[in-house]
Parts: C-alpha cells; sequence; structure tokens
C-alpha cells in the first residue's frame, strides 16, 4: 500500500471545509493551529472567526492588551495557549518587522512554537516538507505501521518523526499533513475508528491483527490531582470582590472570587473556623446566604471540586481591602474569567 497516495486521495474526495484551510496565510495558519490545541474544530471555529474579526493581523493582536486577548478566549481553557500567543505575536512584531519567519527552523527559535507548530505553518503557508505529527498523526502511523514505540518519549518521538520524513510527499507537505490532521478526526479516532470503510485498511496491522485499541502504545499515565474549592462570592453593597490569579498554575491571569483550596472536603462549619477564612474577615460580621451545589470541573490532569458561598457584608475588612479589587457586579463582564466561575454566574 502506498501510505501517502492512499491518504491523499482519501483526503482530496473529504477533506473539512474550514475557514483557515485553502489559505497560505501563516498568521491564519497559526492562529488556528493554537486555537484547536487541545480544543475540537467545532468548538474552536468561532473562536477562530471571532479572533480575525478583532485581530486581523499579527500586529493588531500584538498591540491589544493580554486582558482583551484572555477575554476572547474565555471559554476554550488551557489559557497558558491565549498568553502564548499574545507573546508570540509580540515576538513576531517586534523582532520580525510583523512578518513570520518563512522556515521550519526560524519558525522554532520563537518562543511559543513548537516543534508541531513550526511544521503546519511551513509546510501549509510555505511548501516546506515538513512532517507535522501531532496526536492524529502518532495514532494513525503506530496503528498503520504497528509500533509499538510509546509516543511520549524521546526515542518514540524520533522514530515516528523519521517515519513521517520518509512518508510525506516533496510535491504536497501541506496537504498531506492537513490530511493526517482530517483522516485522524475523521476515520481513524481515538475510539471506535472506521476500519471498515477505511482507505488503509487493506495494509494496516493493528486493524489485521485486531489490536487498535493498544496504539498508541503511551509509557506513562499522568496522575490526576483532585483539588478542592470553595470560592467566597462576597458582596458588600452592590459590589464584590475579586483578585488576578499571578501564580504558575491554571488559570494565571484571569480574575476570580477569594478562594481558599484545600485538600479535602470541608463542611461549612470547618471553613469558617479555619485561618483562611478568619484571616480574610477579621472581625467583620459575615451573613452566609446561598451554598451552591458541589460543581465538578474537569481539567486535562486535575479534577476541581468547587463549591460557591454567597455572603453579605456590613464593611470591609483590611485584608479584602488590600489583597483585592472592589467592583460593581456589573462590571464582573468586563474581566476575563475561568468557565467554572461563569458557570457559577450564570446559574
Ligand atoms: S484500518 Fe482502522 S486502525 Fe487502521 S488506519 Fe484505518 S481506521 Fe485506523
Amino acid at each position: 500500500m502506498d501510505f501517502a497516495k492512499e491518504l491523499l486521495k482519501w483526503y482530496h474526495a473529504h477533506r473539512r471545509s474550514l475557514p483557515w484551510k485553502r489559505t497560505n496565510d501563516p498568521y491564519k495558519i497559526w492562529l488556528s493551529e493554537i486555537i484547536l490545541q487541545q480544543t475540537r474544530v467545532e468548538q474552536g471555529e468561532p473562536y477562530y472567526l471571532r479572533f480575525m474579526e478583532r485581530f486581523p493581523t499579527v500586529q493588531d493582536l500584538a498591540a491589544a492588551p493580554l486582558d482583551e486577548v484572555l477575554r476572547l478566549w474565555q471559554g476554550l481553557g488551557y489559557y497558558s495557549r491565549a498568553r502564548h500567543l499574545h507573546d508570540t505575536a509580540q515576538q513576531i512584531v517586534a523582532g520580525y518587522g510583523g512578518r513570520f519567519p518563512r522556515s521550519r527552523e526560524a519558525l522554532l527559535k520563537l518562543k511559543g512554537i513548537g516543534p508541531y507548530t513550526a511544521a503546519a505553518i511551513a509546510s501549509f503557508a510555505f511548501n516546506e516538507v515538513a512532517p507535522a505529527i501531532d496526536g492524529n498523526g502518532y495514532r494513525i502511523l503506530s496503528r498503520v505501521f504497528g509500533i509499538d514505540e510509546p509516543v511520549d518519549t524521546g526515542a518514540g518521538k524520533k522514530l515516528f518523526a523519521e517515519l513521517a520524513e520518509e512518508l510525506i510527499p516533496p510535491a504536497h507537505p501541506g496537504d498531506f499533513n492537513q490530511a493526517l490532521m482530517d483522516f485522524g478526526s475523521l476515520v481513524c479516532t481515538p475510539a471506535r475508528p472506521l476500519c471498515t470503510d477505511c482507505p488503509l485498511s487493506a495494509g494496516c496491522h493493528a486493524s489485521a491483527h485486531k489490536s487498535v485499541e493498544k496504539f498508541p502504545v503511551k509509557s506513562k499515565r499522568t496522575a490526576i490531582r483532585t483539588r478542592y474549592f470553595y470560592y467566597l462570592f462576597i458582596r458588600h453593597k452592590n459590589s464584590v470582590f475579586i483578585r488576578k490569579r499571578t501564580e504558575k498554575d491554571i488559570w494565571q491571569g484571569l480574575y476570580e472570587f477569594p478562594l481558599i483550596e484545600t485538600a479535602e472536603r470541608v463542611p461549612p462549619e470547618k471553613l469558617m473556623a479555619g485561618e483562611k477564612w478568619t484571616a480574610l474577615f477579621g472581625d467583620v460580621p459575615v451573613k452566609i446566604g446561598r451554598v451552591s451545589e458541589e460543581i465538578k470541573h474537569q481539567l486535562t490532569h486535575q479534577i476541581l471540586y468547587a463549591t460557591f458561598y454567597t455572603i453579605d457584608i456590613p464593611n470591609i475588612s483590611p485584608a479584602l481591602q488590600t489583597g483585592y479589587l472592589n467592583i460593581s457586579i456589573e462590571m464582573l463582564d468586563d474581566y476575563s474569567l475561568p468557565r467554572l466561575v461563569t458557570f457559577f454566574l450564570e446559574k
């Protein structure tokens, strides 16, 4: 079986029509690639359109305040992508006169552009023969060629990169890379791939050996961390308190209500008797209103269990005065908030 030929034949008949395809504008390609990392196409497409409308060029994106970029990103998750996007746009404007470097090697010098994105931009925009292997690529190649080398090790990555270098047709590198992405999303999917209708099945090792679920092989499973978040929605007259998350942690740069985080589930009496609670309120009398149901929020390597306490206070404690922004409730819309917090507000 000629892998590339069969794959491209399928691609020309079934490729997805998406707004960032059939363009060789590196800015559009880059933006779509960053949005689509860890995001489904259907979810990412409206974000891409919104970004293009608000920031039609890399210069527009570089000139925007980070807060505005984060706000537009709200709901997509993995906010470090938005911060890197903004940072890389500024590097391109400041260091390259607003023009993207034209090769994979040069693109890789930009902080925030990794091997996959560099290869995608170089092949789609500049026709460089650079294979872009993401999760789709690893899955398809490991299944078709029966490769049991783990895809998340240096040796595994090297092996797959070498194989892809051999397979990529020099005349159509961009189409080959796009084809791997579309084929991985539509046919050779992680669960229940469509093997019976697959044009590669005749030469597919995993299909022949009925071992599709064994590929791709991974060396380690990342441990899932469980965290308990108690958010305090504290009202003083018509205002509430928020702070920016500055720590190197999830949601860096986003805003949230005062938070007490614990390693285990804590009942209200214990939470209110705790040090963090006392430090936050001091002598100020608090009136507890509604306590939400516990909300489970799943991130890639973490599960958050969040409970929101609605609290009214007659005056502002010193800790709230110094450590938090006091804004009117209507102004909350002007701040970028994690999806978990907007979910609570919508309710
Ligand atoms: S036969 Fe199945 S496992 Fe093999 S490439 Fe096709 S869809 Fe993937």
